[in-house]
């Protein structure tokens, strides 16, 4: 019997099937793509507060072998004074945060998944969740699912959408793994330059990439040869890890946000991207959306056993999370207007701020625990 459908069998939707196991409902994963590994070039960010919970999952110790601990942040801006750096071992956690990429990540969660016996149906994309029926394709037929509660956890993407918050930024991040002369020794670079942040994020032996780039560019970035694809991050990023040396196949992802929250409609939650998406500037998108699943795992075992109360649960999930993603959201679109902008003044007053945060030990902290953890800690 199916009480709870998942739509969408990504790293959030898979994350809430497995918080759910033992929950004594019964519960069904929708996901539009086929069985087998997915193919995803971007890297993941797992913060402190992700290690913690997907230990509580049971994946962690699959991933672990996997990710590559960052020990380090280095934040600059291009052209102008000021930076920071945030080190785990002044804040006494064993690491800033941890890179793994999304294939890995995925596999663990689809491997865990169906080592518990989880009904993950593939090849099933969803055509219309409303009032506790699920229409999906399977195959040739069209098939309905009744249930009880409809989690949507798509990323936003092949459902009709309500109306939400948007902001198209112009730009898309171009994603791939490049190798520099130096070693990263667990070090992290933000590098904010005036066409948007670069991100180097280490990553087994080499770098991850995330250079966001403006839209009218993507094309022309995406199609240079790998010399001059190097030769110009070198010019936008810098000599700190010394020359370029080689670089994997590029992809790009347009970058938006829209936030459209966990929706109005008892029996109806959405979760993880399909709620909030984000610029990926600050490495909060599947952390926010994983603290999603946990949470609504949370309302659900919390919830006596026997018919749910959607709208009950509904607010309660509502107000369990109004304040972490609405932090999150604020700090991503902060960032990325803060330094999109190169004014001298503008240019002088984020040095400023970066300075202060490098020697006010305090400030820091506080700035580190919330990219962490979120609004809360777990
Ligand atoms: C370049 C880049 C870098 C990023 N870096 C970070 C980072 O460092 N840290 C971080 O926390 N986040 C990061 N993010 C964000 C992160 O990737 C997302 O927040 C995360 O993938 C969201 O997971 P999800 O499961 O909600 O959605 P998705 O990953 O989009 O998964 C949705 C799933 O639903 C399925 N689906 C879609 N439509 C249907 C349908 N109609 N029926 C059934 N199934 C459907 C899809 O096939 C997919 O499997 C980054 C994003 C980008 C673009």
């Amino acid at each position: 019997m199916t009480d709870i459908a998942i739509v969408g069998g990504g790293p959030v939707g898979l994350s809430l099937a497995l918080a759910l196991r033992d929950s004594g409902r019964g519960v069904t994963v929708l996901e539009a793509r086929p069985k087998g590994p997915v193919t995803d070039a971007r890297a993941i960010v797992l913060a402190q507060g992700s290690r913690l919970i997907l230990e509580r999952l049971g994946v962690w110790a699959d991933l672990a072998s996997q990710v590559t601990a960052i020990t380090t942040i280095h934040v600059s801006q291009r052209g102008h004074f000021g930076r920071t750096l945030l080190n785990a071992a002044d804040l006494g956690v064993p690491a800033m945060g941890y890179t793994v990429s999304y294939e890995a990540l995925h596999a663990a969660l689809a491997r865990h998944a169906e080592q518990a016996g989880i009904d993950v149906r593939h090849g099933a994309p969803v055509a219309a969740a409303e009032g506790g029926a699920i229409v999906y394709r399977h195959g040739e037929a069209t098939e309905t699912l009744t249930v009880e509660l409809a989690v949507l956890a798509e990323g936003g993407r092949g459902l009709p959408l309500p109306e939400s918050t948007e902001k198209d930024y112009q730009q898309s991040a171009v994603v791939c793994w490049v190798e520099s002369e130096r070693p990263h020794a667990g070090r992290a670079y933000e590098r904010f330059t005036p066409e948007g942040p670069i991100a180097l994020l280490p990553m087994g032996s080499r770098y991850a990439l995330v250079w966001t780039t403006p839209a009218d560019q993507v094309e022309a970035r995406l199609a240079l040869s790998e010399r001059d694809f190097l030769e110009a991050l070198y010019a936008a990023f810098g000599e700190r890890q010394g020359r370029f040396k080689a670089a994997g196949a590029r992809t790009a992802f347009p970058l938006r946000m829209a936030l459209r929250g966990p929706g109005d409609t008892a029996g109806l939650i959405r979760i993880g991207n399909a709620a909030q998406l984000l610029h990926p500037v600050a490495g909060q998108g599947f952390n926010l959306g994983l603290r999603d699943a946990w949470q609504l795992a949370e309302c659900l075992l919390d919830s006596a056993q026997g018919p749910l109360d959607g709208a009950d649960l509904l607010l309660r999930y509502t107000r369990a999370r109004g304040a972490d993603v609405s932090a999150g959201a604020h700090m991503t679109d902060f960032l990325v207007d803060v330094f999109a902008h190169d004014p001298p003044l503008i240019a002088g007053l984020r040095g400023a701020a970066l300075t202060a945060l490098d020697l006010v030990p305090v400030l820091k902290n506080v700035f580190a625990r919330k990219m962490m953890h979120g609004a809360r800690t777990w």
